[in-house]
């Protein structure tokens, strides 16, 4: 996941991949307490449980970055079936999933409408087991996107922000290009070039990649 060797991490990853649109479910633990997250349950629920099982993780909380389908749509099922609380995103993506079961039929996934039993705003911190993550909000991709960074590991979680030489699409309702560029350039780009990040589509990456390679941050 990073640099160093995974015996000394103090968080481990398995990612999931979800719903026809091949979404990266993550479920993060913390190695000292097994206690651990699933981000973007979009669906395939019955498949996210089956890694929980794997694991051994203890799921303290389902995180969701933004409301879209593939990320949100699971989130009330697997939230009910954990008995654990859905927090995020940013208030700004609440009409995103109020609308669930709507995009859901759309898609293809089967869905439901889903509260958060708290909302993420910049600056809060999420906690995965004791390894603290502070929420950055990065409009743009939709309103209400949030992200997860963790300066000590340098490591975050970007969902549809950032990917590895691409950018979020912004051509569904209420995608903003201008908004998404100035969020990736206020907020990530000052990280440091070996940050690691997790995509909410496709491979890893590092800012000091995307610094360097990606045409969308000419
Ligand atoms: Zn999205
Ligand atoms: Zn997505």
């Amino acid at each position: 996941m990073t640099a160093r060797g995974a015996a000394e991490l103090p968080l481990r990853a398995a990612i999931v991949p979800v719903t026809p649109l091949q979404q990266n479910c993550a479920i993060l633990w913390c190695t000292a307490t097994m206690r651990g997250a699933v981000i973007d349950p979009g669906g395939d629920v019955a498949r996210i449980r089956q890694a929980l099982e794997r694991t051994d993780v203890v799921p303290e909380r389902i995180v969701l970055t933004h409301g879209h389908i593939d990320h949100a749509g699971g989130a009330a099922e697997l939230a009910e079936a954990l008995s654990v609380e859905i927090v995020g995103p940013h208030s700004e993506d609440k009409w995103l999933l109020d609308s669930l079961a709507v995009s859901g039929a759309e898609y293809g996934i089967p869905a439901r409408p889903c509260v958060p039993d708290r909302w993420l705003e910049e600056g809060d911190i999420v906690s995965i087991g004791e390894v603290a993550f502070e929420v950055l909000h990065c409009p743009g991709h939709t309103p209400g996107h949030i992200v997860l960074v963790n300066g000590g590991l340098n490591f975050g979680v970007f969902g549809d922000v950032l990917f590895q030489g691409s950018i979020g699409r912004t051509d569904f309702p209420r995608g903003d290009h201008e908004t998404l560029i100035s969020s990736i350039k206020t907020k990530l780009l000052p990280l440091p070039d070996d940050f690691s990040f997790l995509c909410g589509h496709g491979p890893m990456s590092t800012i000091g990649h995307e610094r360097a390679n990606n045409p969308f941050l000419r």
